[in-house]
């Protein structure tokens, strides 16, 4: 995982967001203290948790739900929470 890192001084005045659809180099998976952690033979792909995630972080191929974009994930719990068949459990994160 990259970090981005800028200095006080880089940064726009008041934190404002200037490029459009920026989100995904901001790497704010590192802001993470839990992580969630997907099991496929409990998921029955109803994707609730897609619906959910603030951040855009369920990862789904063909058709199914494989797991989380850690990159991003911040680990808010919300996939976990929505989750009917308690398919997402949130582990501490080891840093
Ligand atoms: S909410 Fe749970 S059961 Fe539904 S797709 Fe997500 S992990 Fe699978
Ligand atoms: S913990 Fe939050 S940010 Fe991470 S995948 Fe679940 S809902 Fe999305």
């Amino acid at each position: 995982m990259k970090e981005q890192k800028k200095s006080w001084n880089e940064l726009p005045i008041g934190g404002s967001i200037l490029e459009a659809g920026n989100s995904k180099n901001y790497f704010t998976g590192t802001w993470r203290t839990f992580k969630p952690v997907h099991n496929a033979k409990l998921c029955i792909n109803c994707y609730f948790c897609w619906m959910h995630c603030p951040d855009d972080s369920i990862v789904i191929e063909n058709g199914k739900v494989t797991g989380m974009d850690l990159d991003h994930c911040k680990g808010c719990g919300v996939c976990a929470e929505v989750c009917p068949k308690k398919a997402i459990t949130m582990e501490k994160e080891e840093k």
